[in-house]
């Protein structure tokens, strides 16, 4: 038994988890190892109450150079301040890195872009991948179903969320409308008082808030004599850790580029 872990361990791949001692941080290093990777590294900001702390094999540092050591991948739950710096270290050591960080500024999303010259690269705003199956599952049917079928998604979250409608709302309205071609404009938020009949081809996102609801994503195709539905619901963070090292996973395997969850788990590519 002892030969077995002892060789599962020697092929587990280090793994350099940075913001390392929030929520998402602490259940990427704990699923970790799940994943094929131990935690060598882990990067918090100078300061934090966690320096010192264990993470996996590692010990919590602000020393990026240190933390990132030795690493074959790093995992980014952080926040948006000093991503840039962050970022030029992954590409001077060479180490394709998964961002989860969101509320990243133009001049990060510019940095991360030139980075995928040279490194690998995946940004996402949504790791969890039943989000991001859905979110190609629309396309296809909004190709299919033309705009007699009228689009309604109805998004809730927990009372304390802060932004509406969510970003995960957002990213499927896109994709009904790259399914269907069409932009942005056709979005409506919410309806009060005398609206009148509903245009064709609008596409209405509704936000529901209260108690404690991680993240629940309904979107309806409905026509006359039938309706469709697709409905996502998330019951807690791990899924979103999961996304996470499977995206590190898959880019340990990859030449430099800028990559997406659709790439990790292999739909859209018709
Ligand atoms: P959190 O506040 O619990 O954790 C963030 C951690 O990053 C903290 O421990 C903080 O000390 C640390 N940190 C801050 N600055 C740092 C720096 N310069 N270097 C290293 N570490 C630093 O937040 P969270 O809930 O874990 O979320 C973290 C980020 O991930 C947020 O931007 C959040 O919106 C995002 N998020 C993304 C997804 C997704 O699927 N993409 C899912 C959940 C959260």
């Amino acid at each position: 038994m002892s030969k077995e872990k002892k060789m599962n361990k020697n092929e587990l791949l280090n793994l350099c988890v940075v913001g390392a001692a929030g929520r998402m941080g602490r259940l990427v290093a704990a699923l970790a190892p799940e994943y094929g990777f131990r935690v060598t590294g882990a990067l918090e900001f100078k300061g934090s109450p966690a320096l010192g702390e264990k993470c996996g094999e590692a010990v919590i540092t602000s020393d990026i150079d240190r933390a990132l050591s030795g690493a074959r991948v790093a995992v980014e739950f952080a926040l948006p301040e000093g991503i840039t710096e962050r970022i030029a270290k992954y590409r001077e050591y060479g180490i394709p890195c998964v961002i989860g960080t969101t509320g990243v500024s133009a001049e990060g999303e510019q940095a991360l872009k030139k980075a995928a010259e040279t490194i690998p690269v995946i940004h996402a705003a949504n790791f969890s991948l039943g989000v991001n199956l859905l979110a190609g599952l629309l396309k296809e049917a909004a190709a299919a179903l033309d705009d007699s079928y009228d689009v309604e998604i109805v998004e809730m979250h927990h009372r304390h969320k802060k932004d509406a409608p969510s970003g995960t709302a957002l990213m499927l309205a896109a994709s009904v409308e790259e399914g269907r071609s069409v932009g942005k404009d056709r979005e409506l938020y919410g309806r009060f008082g005398l609206t009148g009949e509903r245009p064709r081809g609008e596409i209405a996102i509704h936000a529901l808030r209260g108690g404690d609801v991680a993240g629940d994503h309904t979107v309806i195709f409905a026509a006359e004599g039938e309706r469709v539905e697709f409905t996502h619901k998330a019951s807690g963070r791990s899924n979103f850790a999961k996304g996470a090292l499977k995206a590190a996973a898959f880019l340990t395997s990859r030449k430099a580029g800028m990559y997406t969850m659709k790439d990790v788990i292999g739909i859209g590519k018709k």
